[in-house]
């Protein structure tokens, strides 16, 4: 089947990854697979803008890379590996920070909320991640990138940089990448409030055992106006409610959207029937993931070839970047 383009996207090496990742970006990455060219990257360098040690970079990548295969990622037709293993992205980043102009950087909502996060590391890998994420896209002839509404600026200012680039040298050598606009469903965490998130340990890990699962969906907030077991609940603003409707069959889902409202069924029985139905949802995900655990080679082979294949491709375009701009 003809793929309608090349898609392109990379995510911070962050380690074992959550539900939150899953639902709200390795589910998407699986599916536009069937569609897209894809090529997934571990941007490890856009990491070291925030990390204060690589000691875990490693690991890190590796548990990041068990679980985008666990969940389906197909390492034979998509391009899955690690950002500094093509070292032309910097090489790109520096030729493509000469048509930035500074103040479209620091105006940048995401640059601002940086500094106002680490204001004691404002380095310079802050401000230009933006162009090293352009950098990221078009060296492999990305057409679409799949981004949620907070992304929208990088991508506009991708496309702005390709535009500046490529009339600044007179040449078509760069693609300009598109926006695909992908409804990224915001998982709650374990508390109910704030978006799942590692740093505010309120995740449940992909890779965490039946039991661990079992507990953290224990310790999930419910409505909280149902204090007592006899008080109704109500489903509308129970985060447990919202991951029923995702991992249990519909005919469950329906029964707690009735029982729950008139206290028919408690919260600790409806987040055990959650915790099964995660689990069992899971399963082979467990299995799979386990299974390439156990052959760390085959995973790191799986990331060189990828690397491979994507230098191949950064090689080309940067042949043309370069006569473009006529170096010597
Ligand atoms: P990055 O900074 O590389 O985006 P994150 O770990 O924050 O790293 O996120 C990786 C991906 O997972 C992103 O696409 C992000 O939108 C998605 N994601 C992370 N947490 C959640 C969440 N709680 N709900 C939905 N999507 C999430």
């Amino acid at each position: 089947m003809t793929k309608k383009g090349r898609v392109f996207s990379g995510a911070r090496p962050t380690g074992r990854q959550h539900l939150g990742n899953y639902l709200g970006a390795i589910q998407n990455y699986a599916e536009l697979q069937n569609e897209y060219d894809c090529v997934y990257c571990i941007v490890d360098v856009h990491a070291l803008t925030t990390v204060e040690t690589t000691q875990e970079l490693r690991q890190n990548t590796f548990e990041m890379a068990l679980d985008w295969l666990a969940a389906g990622i197909r390492p034979e037709e998509t391009i899955m590996f690690v950002q500094s293993h093509v070292p032309e992205v910097m090489e790109l980043h520096a030729y493509l920070s000469m048509v930035t102009p500074l103040g479209k950087l620091t105006d940048l909502p995401t640059f601002k909320e940086k500094i106002r996060h680490q204001p004691e590391n404002v380095n310079y890998g802050l401000l230009g991640y933006p162009v090293l994420m352009t950098a990221d896209i078009v060296l492999y002839k990305t057409d679409v990138v799949p981004v949620g509404i907070d992304q929208v600026p990088h991508i506009e200012f991708a496309r702005e940089t390709v535009r500046s680039f490529n009339y600044r040298f007179q040449t078509q050598a760069l693609i300009e990448p598109q926006a695909k606009h992908t409804e990224i469903k915001k998982v709650l965490g374990i508390d109910g409030k704030e978006k799942m998130s590692k740093s505010l340990n309120n995740h449940i890990e992909l890779a965490a055992s039946p039991a661990e699962t079992t507990k953290r969906v224990r310790e999930m907030v419910t409505d909280p106006a149902r204090v007592k077991r006899t008080d109704p609940g109500n489903p509308d603003i129970c985060n447990v409610f919202t991951m029923h409707k995702i991992f249990s069959p519909q005919d469950e889902v329906d029964m707690i959207n009735v029982e729950c409202r008139r206290a028919g069924i408690g919260c600790v029985d409806c987040k055990m029937r959650l915790a099964n139905n995660l689990n069992k949802h899971l399963e082979p995900f467990r299995a799979k993931r386990a299974e390439f655990e156990s052959k760390p080679d085959d995973v790191q082979a799986i990331l060189d070839d990828g690397g491979k294949r994507a230098r191949a491709v950064a090689q080309e375009v940067m042949a043309e970047v370069r006569e473009a701009m006529k170096l010597p």
